[in-house]
């Protein structure tokens, strides 16, 4: 593997010429109608929510979704592949919804397939004594992924703009300045190598409601259910209003925002899926170059 030297170099891409272009090259592009689809979901400054419909299908057919999932995710498999093995760059998939948004199904359904050597996943709940007593971001920062991984916060660092917002576990002089903390942090994991991509999982009220109560009457899902889930619910619009000024500060041409229908399971899937080979393919890693000329080697 060729040796990084500074951090500046993790940023270029790798060209691979000569006979083995062909062998190396990763074939599959997704749909230019699917690029639109992603484009559409992208938060661009002046964000209002309410432009995001929680029902949208994109007209994609539910009928054919499962198939059209199965492709995408072969593809983040090998593009996965190719990122392990090239070392070089990593990507952390930030994941934020209200509760019963679907965070767990995504990382269920989306990220299936790909060689767990390449991926972690850390769920961010109430910070630790430990935790708290350091500046916000240390516990997700120790948690970023290394290079060729893809990591997952499920709750992240947005939290601190979010859930102590809301329940004002901290004053307005504290939380207000941390957007331009997340920048900053952002920019420095993005000068390393790291590509982040945040989902915002957009469910409805209703869709919420639905959910909650499905927990409370099936005994296999009832272990999901916090009593706690009933009063954030009823912070709902202090909730949304966090989110779009959170969404809007953060999203930036390095580090975008995704707002992804929440209420169709099946949408959901398929558009994140559709974001993170998107993400991949333009990134586009590449095998590294053998040690050595193989040519000819035989094993005896
Ligand atoms: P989830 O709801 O993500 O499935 P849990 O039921 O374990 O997982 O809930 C995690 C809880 O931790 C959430 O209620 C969330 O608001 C809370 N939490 C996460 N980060 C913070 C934070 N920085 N400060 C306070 N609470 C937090």
């Amino acid at each position: 593997m060729t040796p990084v030297t500074a951090e500046s170099d993790l940023t270029i891409p790798i060209r691979v010429t000569g006979s083995r272009t062909a062998r190396r090259r990763y074939v599959p592009t997704m749909p230019a109608s699917d690029s639109e689809v992603v484009a559409a979901m992208r938060v661009n400054g002046a964000l209002d929510l309410d432009d995001h419909q929680p029902d949208e299908t994109f007209e994609w057919q539910k009928a054919a979704a499962k198939n059209q999932l199965g492709v995408d995710v072969d593809a983040i498999a090998e593009l996965q592949t190719r990122l392990f093995a090239e070392r070089r760059r990593a990507v952390l998939i930030v994941l934020q919804a209200m509760d019963a948004g679907g965070k767990d199904g995504v990382i269920r359904s989306v990220l299936t397939g790909i060689n767990p050597a390449g991926i972690t996943v850390h769920s961010f709940g109430v910070p630790t004594e430990e935790e708290a007593e350091h500046d916000f971001l240390w516990r997700h920062h120790v948690r970023c992924p290394r290079r060729g991984i893809i990591g997952v916060f499920n709750r992240s660092h947005y939290e601190a703009v979010l859930v102590e917002r809301v329940k004002e576990l901290v004053a307005p002089e504290v939380w207000r300045p941390r957007y331009a903390h997340i920048r900053d942090f952002e920019r420095a994991l993005t000068g390393a190598g790291t590509t982040v991509v945040k989902l915002h999982l957009n469910v409805s009220y209703e869709e919420q409601g639905r959910r909650l109560q499905d927990r409370i009457d099936t005994p296999e899902e009832q272990w999901k259910f916090r009593l706690g889930d009933l009063d954030d619910r009823k912070l709902w619009t202090a909730y949304r209003e966090a989110y779009t000024d959170a969404l809007r500060e953060t999203s930036t041409a390095d580090a975008a925002w995704y707002v992804v229908p929440g209420d169709p399971k099946w949408v959901r899937n398929l558009a994140v899926a559709k974001i993170l080979r998107q993400t991949l393919e333009q990134l586009d890693p590449q095998y590294p170059e053998p040690e050595a000329d193989l040519t000819g080697l035989k094993v005896t």
